[in-house]
């Protein structure tokens, strides 16, 4: 079963899972989440397509060549530029 990450919109408002991002196991039929199953705050789902979570490098990479920042948290509202 694919492996879905999601991630609360505005991160002050989640939980500690939400806020910093979980995955969630679905299958392809499950409907996507639209809120957190902790705390109930609006999330969103960061990566459609399945199989990505295996390689954090590959997503990286990815990213980048599709111009993307890569922004890495550092703690709560802060935020450190990768690239
Ligand atoms: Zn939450």
């Amino acid at each position: 079963m694919p492996v879905y990450c999601y991630e609360a919109k505005d991160a002050n408002k989640g939980c500690v899972k939400c806020s910093n991002g979980f995955t969630v196991t679905q299958s392809l039929s499950d409907a996507k989440l639209e809120k957190c199953p902790y705390c109930a705050c609006e999330i969103y789902r960061v990566i459609s397509a399945p199989g990505l979570m295996h390689s954090k490098t590959d997503l990286h990479y990815r990213a980048k060549r599709a111009g993307f920042k890569c922004l890495k948290k550092v703690s709560k509202g802060e935020y450190e530029t990768m690239y």
